[in-house]
């Protein structure tokens, strides 16, 4: 039972750790940002990418949310 709490905790912290990685991506060209595994953000070319943590960073930097996934 022990290792099933520890790999229980390992696990939650890896989520947590993904969550509070970067979960928007702009696009330079169209100047909207999406959440990441939107099939938008999916076809925005690797040189159009632009990563944001927040919400809030996206729009500061002018970017509109996205209709479809609504970051
Ligand atoms: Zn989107």
């Amino acid at each position: 039972m022990k290792t099933l709490k520890k790999s229980l905790a390992m696990a939650s912290l890896l989520i947590c750790m993904t969550s509070s990685a970067f979960a928007y991506v702009g696009n330079s060209n169209s100047f909207k940002s999406h959440t990441e595994g939107c099939r938008f953000e999916r076809k925005i070319r690797n040189d159009h990418r632009v990563y944001f943590k927040t919400k809030n960073e996206a729009l500061h930097a002018g970017y509109v949310p996205c209709k479809v996934c609504r970051p």
